[in-house]
C-alpha cells in the first residue's frame, strides 16, 4: 500500500517537475493549467495524507507562503567575485595578451555570453537536490533566500540525469521585460509610484519577507557558471551544455570562439540585437573556456583573471521635446508625459518619454524647445537623461507645471511627502470615473463576466453610469440600444453584475479603489476589520497599528472613510447586496486567541499540513516567523524538528508544543 502510494507521489512529482521544466525553461506548454493544478492539488493531498514522504523540494513547496522576517547571513563555500570591465576592442586586445603571457601560450579558447542584468544568486546543490541559494552580498558571505527562491519555477529543485552531483550553479536572478512592464501598469493603475528598472526591482523581490509576494512575480534564473571540485569536465561550456542537460536554464546564446577578433563579432552581434532580448542586458562576458587554464589563471583582490566583462555604451540619441502634456490616472494622479521629434533608437520610433513627476521636471530643468538626451533601458517608454544645455534657445522659459487637470480643469493638489500631483475632482473627472470603475470590474477585484472596459466608458458617456453603485442599478433593457450591444451580451453582462454580489469582501474592499490599498493590503485590512463599517470608523492609530499598515494608506483610508460621496456609495453597495463583511462562513473559522502570539513552525506533521497550519494560527491572530529569536512565544515541533532549531529554541528556552498541543489551544 505505501509503495503503492510512493511510487504515486514520486509519479506526479516528476510529472509536474517535468511540466514546470517545459513552460518554464523552454517555454512550451505541455498541460493545461486547469489539469496541473489537478495534479498539484493530488499530490498535495497525497502527501498530507502520507507525511513520511514529506520533500521539501517537492513541486507543492514552490508555491509560496512561508515568511521571512530576517534574512540569515551564510558564508559562501566559494567566493563570490565581481567582473572586470573593458569598454574597448583594445581593452580586449590588452586582456588577451596579459593571459596569454601568463598561460605562456596563444591558444586560448573563449566562450561569449550575454551579461544579465539582475541580482546574482549561487544555488547550492548536494547530491544533485537542490539545498539553498544565497545573494552575493560582499562575496563572502551573502544572505539566505531559499524560501523565496524556490518559487522561481524555471530553477529545477534537482539535477536530472548525468551530471556532477555536489556543485554550486550561479546565475543572476532576473525580471523579464515583459513582465516588468505588466508590474507596473498594475501599479500605476493602483495610483502607485512605477518601478523604475528590471534589476533593482529582481533584486528587492529577493527580499520581500513574504514568498507568495514573491511567487507573485514573474521572475526568472538565467545560470552561467558551474562551481564544483568533482573534475568531470574539462571546459566551461562543457559543464554549462550539460547543466542545461539536467534541466538547468543557460541560455542558448553562449558561444565559443578563438579569438578576440570573433569576440568582437559577438559584441558587435548583440549591441544591436540586445534589444529584442526579452530581458536587459548591459554587456556580454567573456571567460577562458578550459577550466584548468581558469585555475591557472587565478584571481585578483576582487576578480577572475579568466574572465571580463565588456560593457555596452547605453543606446542614446538627442532630440528636441516639442510639449509636455499630463495624463490623468484612475487614482486622479497626473503624469506629465514628453512629447518628443520623433526619432529612432535602439529599432523603434520613439515618441513620447515620461517625465515621471514634478520634482523630476525641476531636476532636469527641462523645457519645452530644450535639445534632450533620451536613452533606453528596459522600460516600454525611453528615459529623458539629461537637456543639451548647449542648444538651448535664447528665450527659453522654465517649465510651469500644470496647475489645473486637464480633463476636467480642476485645480490640482499635492500632499507633502507625496512626488504627484492628483485631480482632486474624483466624481466629476471623466478618465477617473471610468478608470475607477474598469478597476472595479477587474479580474481580480469584482471579476465581472460580460462587461469590458469599452463598454464601461461607453455607459458613462450614455449617462448611465457615474460610478460603480450605480452598476447594480442597470437593467437589461436600458443597455440593449448601446452601440454593438445584443440581447444576450446584454443579458450576459446584466447577469455578471448580479453574479459580482458574491465576491468576498477582501476583494471588493480591493475593487473600491482606495488609494495605497492593493490587493495584499485589501486582504489585510479585510481580516482585521471584518467589515466596511469597522474599518470606516477606524481612527488613524488604530489603522496604522495593523500589521504592515503605514501612514499613507491609514491617510488614504481616512480621506476615503471622511467623504461624503464615498459614504453614500458604500450605503448604495450594501443595499444592492454587495459583500461588505467577511461572511459569517469564513468568520467562524477565525478568533483572536493567539493574538500578539509568535510561531515557528518546525518539522513534519500530521493532522494538519504546513499551509493548514500556518492559516490556523494566522486566523487566530497570531503571527507565523521563519526563524527563531527572543520574540519567539511557541515553536509548533512536528517529527523530525532541525536539530539547530531544536538547539536554538533550548537556549532561548521557547516553549515547544506538538501539532496536537496547538490544535487544542485553537479549538
Ligand atoms: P559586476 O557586478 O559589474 O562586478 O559584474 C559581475 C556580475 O555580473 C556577477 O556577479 C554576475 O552576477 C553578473 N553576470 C551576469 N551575467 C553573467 C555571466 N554570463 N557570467 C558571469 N557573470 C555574469
Ligand atoms: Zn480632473
Amino acid at each position: 500500500m505505501n509503495a503503492n502510494v510512493q511510487q504515486k507521489i514520486q509519479q506526479l512529482k516528476d510529472e509536474l517537475n517535468t511540466h514546470n521544466y517545459n513552460y518554464y525553461v523552454l517555454d512550451n506548454a505541455t498541460i493545461s493549467d486547469f489539469n496541473f493544478d489537478t495534479k498539484l492539488k493530488e499530490l498535495e493531498r497525497l502527501e498530507k495524507e502520507h507525511p513520511q514522504f514529506f520533500d521539501s523540494n517537492s513541486p507543492t513547496q514552490r508555491v509560496g507562503g512561508a515568511v521571512t522576517k530576517n534574512f540569515q547571513t551564510v558564508a559562501h563555500k566559494n567566493r563570490m567575485y565581481s567582473l572586470d570591465n573593458s569598454y574597448s576592442k583594445e581593452d580586449l586586445l590588452d586582456w588577451e595578451k596579459r593571459i596569454q603571457k601568463l598561460l605562456g601560450t596563444d591558444e586560448i579558447e573563449f566562450t561569449c555570453e550575454l551579461k544579465y542584468d539582475g541580482a546574482s544568486i549561487n544555488l547550492t546543490f548536494e547530491k544533485g537536490q537542490f539545498v539553498k541559494a544565497v545573494t552575493r552580498g560582499d562575496g563572502f558571505q551573502g544572505d539566505d533566500v531559499t524560501t523565496n527562491i524556490k518559487t522561481i519555477l524555471s530553477i529545477p529543485l534537482l539535477s536530472n540525469g548525468d551530471f556532477v552531483s555536489d556543485f554550486e550553479m550561479r546565475g543572476e536572478i532576473i525580471l523579464p521585460l515583459d513582465g516588468f512592464n505588466k508590474m507596473n501598469i498594475e501599479r500605476v493603475a493602483n495610483g502607485e509610484e512605477e518601478y523604475r528598472n528590471p534589476r533593482n526591482t529582481a533584486s528587492g523581490s529577493l527580499k520581500l519577507q513574504d514568498s507568495a509576494e514573491v511567487a507573485k512575480r514573474p521572475l526568472d534564473c538565467l545560470l552561467y557558471q558551474v562551481v564544483t571540485s568533482e573534475r568531470k569536465y574539462k571546459t566551461h561550456f562543457e559543464s554549462l551544455e550539460n547543466a542545461r542537460k539536467v534541466g538547468f536554464k543557460v541560455p542558448e546564446t553562449i558561444t565559443l570562439v578563438t579569438s578576440i577578433d570573433k569576440v568582437f563579432e559577438f559584441v558587435n552581434y548583440w549591441d544591436v540585437k540586445r534589444h529584442e532580448l526579452p530581458f536587459e542586458t548591459d554587456g556580454i562576458v567573456i571567460k577562458v573556456n578550459n577550466l584548468q587554464q581558469q585555475e591557472e589563471l587565478g584571481y585578483t583582490a576582487k576578480a577572475p583573471r579568466w574572465a571580463i566583462a565588456y560593457k555596452f555604451k547605453a543606446a542614446q540619441v538627442t532630440t528636441v521635446l516639442e510639449e509636455i502634456t499630463y495624463q490623468v490616472g484612475r487614482t486622479g494622479a497626473i503624469t506629465p508625459v514628453a512629447n518628443l521629434t520623433p526619432v529612432q533608437l535602439a529599432g523603434t520610433t520613439v515618441k513620447r518619454a515620461s517625465l515621471h513627476n514634478a520634482d523630476q521636471i525641476k531636476k532636469l530643468d527641462i523645457r519645452v524647445n530644450d535639445t534632450v538626451f533620451v536613452e533606453k533601458g528596459g522600460e516600454i517608454i525611453p528615459k529623458i537623461i539629461a537637456v543639451d544645455f548647449t542648444k538651448r534657445p535664447q528665450n527659453s522659459e522654465p517649465t510651469i507645471y500644470a496647475t489645473n487637470c486637464p480633463e476636467c480643469n480642476t485645480a490640482l493638489i499635492r500632499t507633502p511627502g507625496d512626488a504627484k500631483h492628483y485631480c482632486p475632482n474624483e466624481f466629476g473627472c471623466a478618465p477617473q470615473i471610468t478608470g475607477r470603475i474598469q478597476h472595479f470590474i477587474s479580474r481580480k477585484a469584482m471579476d465581472i463576466d460580460g462587461l469590458g472596459g469599452e463598454t464601461v466608458d461607453l455607459l458613462r458617456k450614455e449617462g448611465l453610469i457615474k460610478s460603480y453603485a450605480d452598476l447594480y442599478d442597470l437593467n437589461v433593457a436600458q443597455v440593449i440600444p448601446l452601440e454593438r450591444m445584443a440581447e444576450k451580451s446584454a443579458q450576459n453582462m446584466i447577469a455578471g453584475i448580479q453574479k459580482s454580489k458574491e465576491i468576498p469582501f477582501e476583494k471588493v474592499l480591493f475593487a473600491l479603489g482606495i488609494r495605497f490599498v492593493g490587493e495584499t493590503v485589501a486582504k489585510k485590512l479585510a481580516k482585521h476589520f471584518k467589515s466596511i463599517d469597522n474599518l470606516m470608523a477606524a481612527d488613524f492609530e488604530t489603522l496604522i497599528s495593523v500589521d504592515e499598515i503605514g501612514d499613507r494608506i491609514a491617510q488614504s483610508i481616512i480621506d476615503f472613510s471622511n467623504d461624503l460621496s464615498n459614504i453614500q456609495l458604500i450605503d448604495r453597495l450594501k443595499v444592492s447586496g454587495v459583500q461588505l463583511e467577511v461572511s459569517a462562513e469564513s468568520l467562524a473559522n477565525q478568533t483572536d486567541t493567539l493574538q500578539g502570539k509568535i510561531f515557528v513552525i518546525s518539522g513534519v506533521f500530521y493532522q494538519l499540513s504546513r499551509n493548514e497550519l500556518k492559516k490556523a494560527i494566522e486566523d487566530n491572530g497570531g503571527k507565523v516567523s521563519a526563524s527563531i529569536s527572543k520574540k519567539t512565544t511557541y515553536i509548533v515541533a512536528g517529527d523530525n524538528m532541525g536539530p539547530s532549531k531544536l538547539a536554538k529554541a533550548q537556549d532561548l528556552g521557547i516553549a515547544i508544543i506538538s501539532e496536537q498541543d496547538f490544535i487544542d489551544m485553537i479549538s
